[in-house]
């Protein structure tokens, strides 16, 4: 444990901590906050501060709107950019209902019971994310625009980079408040940028791509920039993606790595990759929850279509990254930075436990470029596809009761509602594309 309730009241006063965030994710994966006053500090790491549940997407219930929140001591960090007069700090919480329960549509306790299932078989997840985004400009009213003049490509340094200052003053914040970044350079698209962060404990890592995505957009914002991570904001060019590297340690000892197999593989790794291929289609809808992620995972642009697994070729679903020993590990491609990170996680894991506990083989790799493939070769191979449209995805989704057991009937059934809606709006709009392609021609 690094924070105890004493420390936590002895850094505030140390570092003049005037207000304190109470954070958490709604549904959807969107971080909100309950402020408070330093005076309030003791009874909030009691969990006695109380919001109104209704007023959060994917929280109402009937009779109880009021939820509690339970601060996660070792969450606390200070924002290390100024503001006036004193300091803000932060706490990620869990929701807990009025009689003490765990609201059961706390998307942190979703990722928790997820664990709770790994430790009963013997292990700990760690996860590694990559999370990609844009950097654009805004217009004269500060309304972000898809504009970036920015001409950079795939590890280009500055002055090209015009979005290096941004990303460097972001990395420089996020180190303040404990995260080890390992890598951050410039995507292929421009105004394309990635922040890859030292694989944690799998819940250390939700908590730090919920707090890594709300401080690219305040930094940014510094530089009168728009951070996105919506997927796939420029049509023709890469989306972005957040590839998650994951392990199994059990025993102090990486799970995935046999240095007698001919990949350096465990078992427990090729039943993980089995679960994750098995999957697949019931966990889209969560690793990739918006109309716009399918724009992304087209042929082309580096993101995954179809499902396979490979040692070599990043055109597969699971790639075997070639670190062994303790740095044994599996990136799973498809996710991408909109998804809710609890919720995401929660599913790779269960995913893989499935895999493990059914020993799910996850057949041959595919080393050849699948996007070569024609439709035939693909299917003699068993090589099938990722769900296409949002649509598709959430009939896998909804008919799944692996899906739902692991979220729960509670966030299971309002995202079918949600997508839903979503979809359904989104079908009747008149798109600027059928515009040019008609207007005219007929
Ligand atoms: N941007 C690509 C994607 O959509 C990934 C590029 C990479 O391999 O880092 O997943
Ligand atoms: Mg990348
Ligand atoms: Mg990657």
């Amino acid at each position: 444990k690094k924070f105890s309730r004493e420390k936590i009241l002895q850094i505030a006063e140390e570092k003049n901590v005037e207000f304190i965030r109470l954070q958490f994710v709604d549904i959807l994966g969107i971080i909100k906050n309950v402020a408070i006053t330093i005076e309030q500090l003791p009874e909030a790491l009691d969990g006695k501060i109380m919001f109104d549940g209704s007023s959060i997407e994917g929280y109402t219930r009937i009779h109880e709107s009021d939820m509690y929140l339970k601060p996660d001591y070792n969450t606390f960090a200070i924002f290390p950019w100024e503001t006036s007069g004193g300091c803000t700090a932060r706490m990620m919480c869990d929701i807990y209902l009025p009689n003490g329960e765990p609201f059961v549509g706390c998307p942190r306790g979703t990722l928790k019971r997820a664990m709770a299932e790994a430790e009963e078989m013997g292990y700990q997840m760690f996860a590694g994310p990559e999370p990609e985004f844009f950097l654009f400009e805004k217009d004269k009213e500060g309304n972000p625009t898809t504009n970036t003049h920015d001409k950079g490509g795939y590890f280009d340094l500055s002055p090209v980079d015009l979005g290096g200052e941004a990303r460097r003053d972001t990395v420089l914040a996020l180190k303040k408040m404990g995260f080890e970044v390992e890598a951050a350079h410039h995507e292929v698209a421009p105004g394309q940028h990635e922040i890859d962060f030292k694989y944690t404990p799998v819940l250390r890592t939700a908590d730090n791509i919920a707090t890594f995505k709300f401080v690219t957009k305040i930094i940014a914002m510094q530089h009168n920039l728009h951070a996105t991570f919506m997927p796939k904001p420029i049509y023709g060019e890469s989306g972005s993606g957040m590839h998650v590297h994951q392990s199994l340690y059990k025993d102090g000892q990486n799970a995935f790595y046999d240095p007698e197999d001919e990949h350096g593989l465990s078992e427990i790794a090729y039943y993980y990759i089995g679960g994750l291929l098995k999957h697949a289609k019931e966990t889209t809808a969560i690793l990739n929850p918006t109309i716009n992620s399918y724009k992304r995972l087209v042929p082309g642009y580096e993101a995954p279509v179809y499902i396979s697994w490979s040692t070599q070729n990043r055109s597969a679903l699971v790639r075997v990254p070639s670190a062994r020993g303790n740095g044994t590990r599996l990136e799973l491609r498809n996710p991408d930075p909109a998804a809710n990170p609890y919720l995401a996680t929660a599913v790779m894991l269960r995913a893989g436990l499935d895999g493990i506990k059914n020993k799910i083989d996850p057949g041959e790799q595919t080393t050849d470029n699948i996007y070569e493939m024609g439709y035939q070769e693909r299917k003699s191979r068993g090589i099938t596809s990722l769900p296409a449209t949002m649509e598709e995805a959430l009939k896998c989704f909804q008919k799944s009761e692996f899906m739902r057991d692991i979220l729960g009937e509670h966030i299971f059934n309002h995202l079918v509602k949600a997508k839903k809606i979503e979809w359904s709006v989104y079908k009747k709009q008149v798109h600027s594309w059928e515009i040019d392609q008609y207007l005219s021609t007929y």
